[in-house]
């Protein structure tokens, strides 16, 4: 079983800050975890710590249960079963395709038939069995990471790592690739570790999703968990788009925003009420309404109503976003399908449900 276990794993390139500061993750077998964060918060640090590049000052890195490195010990990379796809491709110019793609297998001794009945099979999978007899350099960027792809995983490692592998490719190719990753890992279900600074791949791509900044793993969760309950401003903030509001809890079920606006908030807050919090409210959950006489209050499907206007309009075609101030000092950043479209200076009614007010810590 190639479970991968990091255990409070610290690394400092010089001696003093922290580019990994006591991080610890278990990877499951065949699931694929993408580590996502800003540039220089510890993703490829965490990679290369894996991958053997790099020695931890402190902390283990287990694969099934053995250890591959710790201070006093380091496997070297070859001897780790690892595959890993980098950024810039590193395929090898002055070889074929084909050859590029066999090229580990006979490194590992796999030779002959055997090999060419697996190289063959994976170039089919990647859809460049037609090109097999071609150069990298007359291949597209994208062919060219499936070539990478190929070669990575025809040799059947224990672990997949992935730096950053559609940072290269024009917007609409990186789209298109991210599904064909997702698709190679369901079929061969491989323990990732996928690195990204790209929400959007990460979502698409991962079982998992390890969300990291200065060093440290601020939240690990499913897709839906981070983007539905960040539980930090950070995450909140880096993943998806947001309304951050700053305030207190004033009761089990009610948040005091600084301008004497109360929100509700679910009781299953999980948030204990002596920490710092604020709440993130997602733009897409907040529903527009014509004003009623009836003004502000509770709707029988729980929504509380504020009464509010818009300050700004933008038009998206399948969307419509909107400023919309509900008092002094705090407006709204509010997203809604096409439809009712409400003008510049227009009165609206704001409905906010407390299941979508999410406590978040302040980092
Ligand atoms: P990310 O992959 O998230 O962009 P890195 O792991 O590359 O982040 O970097 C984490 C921190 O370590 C950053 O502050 C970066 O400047 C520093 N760092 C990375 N590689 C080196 C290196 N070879 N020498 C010195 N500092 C480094």
């Amino acid at each position: 079983m190639a479970t991968l276990e990091i255990r409070n794993l610290t690394k400092s390139y010089d001696g003093e800050t922290p580019a990994l500061d006591d991080i610890s993750l278990q990877i499951e077998h065949g699931e694929l975890v993408a580590l996502l964060g800003p540039s220089g918060c510890g993703k490829t640090t965490t990679l290369r710590l894996v991958a053997g590049f790099i020695e931890p000052d402190t902390g283990s890195i287990q694969v099934g249960g053995e250890v591959i490195a710790s201070p006093k010990f380091s496997l070297p990379p070859e001897r780790r079963h690892m595959s890993m796809i980098f950024q810039s491709y590193a395929i090898w110019p002055h070889k074929t395709i084909y050859q590029n793609v066999a090229y580990g297998l006979k490194y590992r001794g796999v030779n002959g038939g055997e090999a060419a009945e697996k190289v063959k099979k994976m170039l089919g999978v990647v859809q460049l069995d037609h090109l097999a007899e071609r150069y990298p350099g007359e291949l597209s960027g994208g062919q060219q990471q499936r070539v990478a792809l190929a070669r990575a995983l025809v040799v059947e490692p224990e672990i997949l790592l992935l730096d950053e592998p559609l940072s290269n490719l024009d917007a609409n190719l990186r789209e298109e690739m991210r599904f064909e990753i997702r698709r190679l890992h369901d079929e061969f279900q491989f323990t990732s570790v996928y690195v990204t600074h790209d929400q959007s791949e990460a979502m698409v791509i991962a079982d998992r999703i390890c969300v990291m900044n200065h060093g440290k793993i601020e939240q690990l969760g499913t897709p839906s968990e981070i983007y539905e309950r960040p539980e930090t401003r950070f995450v909140a903030d880096f993943v998806g788009t947001t309304n951050l509001l700053s305030g207190h809890l004033s009761g089990s079920d009610r948040f005091d925003l600084e301008n004497g606006i109360v929100l509700p908030i679910a009781t299953q807050a999980q948030i204990v009420a002596e920490q710092d919090v604020s709440i993130s409210l997602r733009p897409h959950d907040i529903l527009l309404r014509k004003p009623t006489q009836n003004g502000a209050g509770v709707g029988e499907d729980g929504y509380h109503v504020y009464p509010g206007t818009v300050e700004e309009c933008f038009y998206f075609g399948e969307l419509l976003d909107y400023q919309i101030r509900i008092g002094e000092n705090c407006v709204l950043r509010t997203i809604t399908p096409p439809g009712n479209r409400y003008g510049t200076g227009d009165p609206v009614n704001v409905l906010i449900h407390p299941d979508h007010c999410v406590l978040v810590r302040e980092n």
